[in-house]
């Protein structure tokens, strides 16, 4: 990423409140086509609390254009192509996300509120899928089966068909780029449907594939909301695999909708993540750990880590030392570089967390820090949530059952590892967990009987996309990420002959 490019779009950003260019209509059969019927809706920019730009607003005409096309592409020259020729185009698609790497990650700052350089991050991670999928395209290999003298059996993976995705807003290019990747990979074709409130990057990854060489119909982008635009997709009878990241409540909807044809689902769902810290951990590791668990992305991310579960011995102390690391942490725009967190998506999720801080609040959990709605200066109509410590009074309560998808951390003092694990997994959701010890006798203990998809052990979001991702219980099942996400995308043939 050149520099001056980056500080290029972000003085347009600045100074127009805005960038040029953006695509405003949905990508559909290899190129942008305006919305059937013409609709369109903003999209806003969090940290200031103003609309930016425009995009389509689909509804199921758009969806079964879209679909259409994907049906199209899956039977033809996708279906085709060597594996080979696929993975050189998911390769020339990661070249230009880097080269690209700038103008995506500013319009992921705009739309999103998260801080430049978390974008940043997140556009490398995803050049980064798209160059590990590409690798992978063609060693999507099969067994042969130990018959008898007489048969021969094989096994071969085959392509789903069409998948569909439906993309949330705290990660929108991430959360696309894990979906679309390996689908393309495994020889699908895909229709996305991001989230309303963020839009912009899915359409600007469907322009880069076809740059890159992807055939028309393959990758498919249909804006709008989940009502109008999402719950046509996912109720379609041409679509045979949906991937739905999101909140549980929509995930059962669209796990009813797909019933209806018998389609494939992946549920990723919410969280309310365990982060444990023992006595004998390296405190300035852990803080780190803890501040990054919660408050990166203003803690909107499915995996946070909500809940942190620490050992009484060393409770006190950590609680001050964490409470000073907050007090200076810098509230602000996500295009200046000084901040260190910034605002929530909406106005209307803002009202959410302030709800359920509220609640805490009235129900007698102590809040250490935090706890309200607050205006950084020049950003006075963004959407802000203090950086936010509560003291629980009890495991059963709200701030430690429910997901608040904010800065808003739920503490809980234990004895002992025993009371730890058993803290752990005393919620309906398991998506992560982490803990923080010298000891790796007792990490491996509390990775064994802790409920959840992956474990983090003395790091806190470790690892990449090698690394399968997914939850268990209220937070969904299948997995994306590594090899497991691949095959995800594929259905198992098994041929045999008599010879
Ligand atoms: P949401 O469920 O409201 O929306 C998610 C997506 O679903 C959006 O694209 C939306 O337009 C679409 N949608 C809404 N109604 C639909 C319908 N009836 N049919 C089809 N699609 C529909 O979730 P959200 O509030 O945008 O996202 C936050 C939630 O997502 C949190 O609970 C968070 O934990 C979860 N999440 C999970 C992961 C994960 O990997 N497990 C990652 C990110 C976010």
């Amino acid at each position: 990423m050149s520099a001056g490019s980056r500080d290029a779009l972000v003085a347009e950003a600045r100074t127009t409140g805005t960038l040029a260019g953006l695509p405003d209509g949905h990508f559909i059969d290899g190129a942008f086509v305006p919305p059937a019927a013409g609709r369109f809706m903003d999209s806003e920019d969090p940290g200031f609390g103003r609309p930016f730009a425009r995009f389509a607003a689909g509804d199921a005409a758009d969806v079964e254009r879209a679909v259409t096309s994907a049906g199209k592409a899956s039977r033809g020259a996708w279906r085709r192509m060597s594996p080979a020729e696929r993975g050189r185009i998911l390769m020339r698609a990661a070249e230009i996300v880097r080269a690209e790497a700038a103008r995506l990650a500013v319009v992921e700052c705009l739309d999103t509120g998260k801080r430049l350089a978390e974008a940043e991050g997140d556009v490398r991670g995803v050049a980064r899928c798209f160059e590990y999928y590409a690798g992978a395209c063609d060693k999507l290999q099969g067994d042969s089966l130990p018959l008898d003298a007489d048969h021969v059996g094989l096994t071969v993976w085959e392509p789903v068909g069409v998948a569909a995705q439906i993309i949330p807003w705290n990660y929108p290019i991430s959360t696309a780029a894990r979906g679309i990747a390996p689908a393309l990979a495994a020889g699908c074709t895909v229709v996305a449907k991001p989230a309303e409130q963020t839009p912009f990057t899915a359409l600007m990854l469907a322009d880069i594939l076809a740059r890159a060489g992807l055939p028309a119909g393959v990758l498919n982008v249909v804006t709008g909301t989940g009502r109008e635009a999402g719950a046509p997709l996912v109720a379609h009878p041409g679509v045979d695999h949906i991937t739905f990241t999101g909140s549980v409540p929509t995930g059962i909807g669209v796990i009813k909708a797909a019933a209806d044809n018998v389609t494939r689902t992946v549920m990723e769902l919410g969280g309310k993540s365990p982060l444990v810290v023992m006595a004998d951990a390296d405190r300035d590791r852990a803080l780190d750990g803890v501040m990054e668990a919660i408050f990166e992305n203003a803690g909107q991310i499915c995996s946070a880590g909500s809940r942190l579960i620490l050992q009484r011995a060393v409770a006190d102390p950590f609680i001050e030392a964490l409470l000073g690391r907050i007090a200076r942490l810098r509230l602000g725009h996500g295009l200046d570089d000084a901040t260190d967190m910034g605002p929530v998506n909406s106005a209307l999720h803002l009202s959410r967390i302030d709800a359920h801080v509220a609640a805490a609040r009235r129900a007698g959990n102590t809040i250490l820090t935090g706890g309200a709605i607050c205006h950084p200066d020049g950003c006075e109509a963004g959407h802000y949530f203090a950086p936010t410590v509560v003291l629980a009074r009890g495991l059963d309560d709200p701030i430690v059952q429910e997901e608040v998808f904010g800065p808003v951390l739920a503490v809980t003092v234990v004895d002992d590892l025993d009371a730890a694990i058993a803290a752990a997994n005393a919620t309906p959701y398991a998506l992560v967990a982490g803990i923080y010890t010298a000891d790796l006798g007792q990490a491996f203990r509390f990775a064994r009987a802790v409920d959840a998809g992956q474990v983090y052990i003395n790091e806190y979001f470790a690892g990449g996309i090698e690394v399968p991702f997914g939850g268990n219980r209220k937070s969904g099942f299948g997995r994306e990420k590594g090899l497991e996400g691949l095959r995800g995308y594929c259905k198992l043939k098994s041929i045999v002959a008599r010879i």
